[in-house]
């Protein structure tokens, strides 16, 4: 072997990246190994949800994000493309500290945490570092074959963690069996300055049409456009002045901003994907993030969701490492923790494509019931609020009760029932 650590982490995604600088934090030997020539470039916007806030937090980050790239945003606003409001989210229902949503420009939240990595364990991300192959001794991963610089390096470590997102190769070289599912509708992202000064975030719902508009630092706003998957040539093809009519249309009031939309450097595609992997352990090795479980932008947790398993993940190696056990048995336990809260959100984000990217006009008339009836029902929403924000594992709709209830079949007598933590 040429390298011994304690643990290999494959992606500095998201998940990685946390991942390496828990672990650092424990002094637990690892290396991160990224494909990629360095630090993410492009554009990309993101919503630091409450759960991933406090996530930062308990990193030491949440105060040093930078102050130049970091918005927080209160209230969201749910509308009708050509009608009226529908519904309205409040964070500051939530418990504080953390009761914002925080609207970050491209890669903020993830400069911070390689920043504290390479602090923390200066040698401990490699970039341009491709991981090859498990290595494994009587069916045990013992490590990881990797290309680096174009040589080979056998590396040994007691787990191997493929964070290495939807189609993760660590996933398939351990035979891990897993329902791949690319959604029929992507999107286009950008960040656009707002001379109108956007405040609270907005976010249009019509008949197969979704635009988001979330403020973002500086007078910029994040704007996230549902398109057809794989459509972004077609788009192109008809040219910028047919998105900024279009969106006009939507909101007229930010027209201002939709004109500077002048060319597509301005703006990326984003393909939605979902992954199930049949189990995140093997006999030294696990999954994490969007390579165990990949699940449509509409949860607004994916990234967030590959940053609590880190935290999970950080918290049992180290017992781990003193039991000497790395088996699948002992490995368990960090997927017992994570499943139940990403299956529901999968499912959650699976019911919002089937409601909101909808063109049939009876599923378009219950939805817009449904969020109606939710805006007048402080109950459910505080409820639906908590599954965004990340700080629930259960569906925001408990029973068949709470749906019919939310579709205003059925009347709620708990309706008006403060959150929680405002009761006395
Ligand atoms: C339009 C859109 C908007 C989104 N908005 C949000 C949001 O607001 N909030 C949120 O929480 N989530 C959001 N997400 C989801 C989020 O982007 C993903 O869930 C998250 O990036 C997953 O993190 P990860 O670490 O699992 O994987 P990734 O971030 O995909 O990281 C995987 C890493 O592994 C590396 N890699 C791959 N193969 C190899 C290899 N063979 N060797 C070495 N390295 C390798 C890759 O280069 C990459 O750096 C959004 C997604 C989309 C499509």
């Amino acid at each position: 072997m040429d390298i011994h650590v304690d643990v290999v982490v494959v992606g500095a995604g998201g998940g990685g990246a946390v991942l390496g600088l828990a672990l650092a934090r424990k002094g637990i030997r690892s290396l991160v190994l990224e494909r990629a020539p360095g630090p993410p470039h492009g554009i990309r916007g993101e919503i630091l949800q409450p759960n991933g806030q406090r996530i930062l937090d308990e990193l030491g980050l949440l105060d040093h994000l930078p102050d130049d790239a970091v918005r927080p945003v209160r209230h969201f606003h749910f509308r009708q493309v050509g009608g009226g409001r529908l519904c309205s989210i409040d964070y500051g229902e939530l418990p504080p500290p953390y009761n914002r949503a925080l609207v970050t420009l491209p890669h903020a939240v993830h400069r911070t945490v390689l920043g504290a990595l390479k602090k923390h364990n200066p040698s401990g991300l490699w970039y341009g570092a491709s991981f090859v192959n498990v290595l494994k001794r009587d069916g045990t991963v013992i490590g990881v074959e990797a290309e680096v610089e174009g040589k080979l390096l056998r590396i040994a470590s007691r787990l191997v963690v493929g964070a290495d997102g939807l189609f993760s190769k660590v996933r398939d070289v351990l035979g891990i069996p897993t329902t791949l599912h690319r959604y029929a509708e992507s999107y286009l992202v950008a960040i656009l300055d707002c001379p109108e000064r956007l405040h609270e975030a907005q976010y249009f719902l019509g008949k197969e049409e979704i635009l988001g508009l979330f403020p973002t630092a500086g007078d910029t706003v994040y704007l996230v456009y549902m398109i057809k998957s794989e459509s972004m040539d077609a788009i192109r093809a008809a040219g910028v002045e047919a998105l900024q009519k279009t969106w006009s249309a939507i909101y007229p009031d930010l027209s201002a901003t939709f004109q500077g939309f002048r060319n597509w450097e301005q703006a990326a595609y984003m393909p939605a994907g979902q992954a199930r992997a049949a189990t995140w352990v093997a006999n030294g090795a696990v999954l994490l993030g969007d390579a165990a479980h990949g699940m449509n932008p509409h949860a607004s947790q994916g990234r967030m969701q590959a940053m609590v398993d880190a935290m999970s993940l950080a918290d049992v190696v180290p017992s781990c490492l003193a039991e000497d056990d790395f088996s699948e048995t002992r490995l368990r336990v960090y997927e017992t923790q994570r499943r139940p809260s990403v299956d529901m959100l999968q499912r959650l984000a699976d019911e919002e494509v089937f409601f909101w990217n909808t063109g049939n006009p009876l599923i378009v008339w219950l939805r817009n019931r449904v969020f109606s009836t939710i805006d007048r029902n402080r109950r459910l929403k505080y409820q639906v609020l908590t599954a965004k924000a990340g700080l629930r594992e259960t569906s925001p709709f408990v029973g068949i009760l709470d749906r019919l209830q939310a579709a205003g079949f059925v009347p709620d007598p708990c309706a008006n029932q403060p959150p929680p933590h405002v009761r006395s």
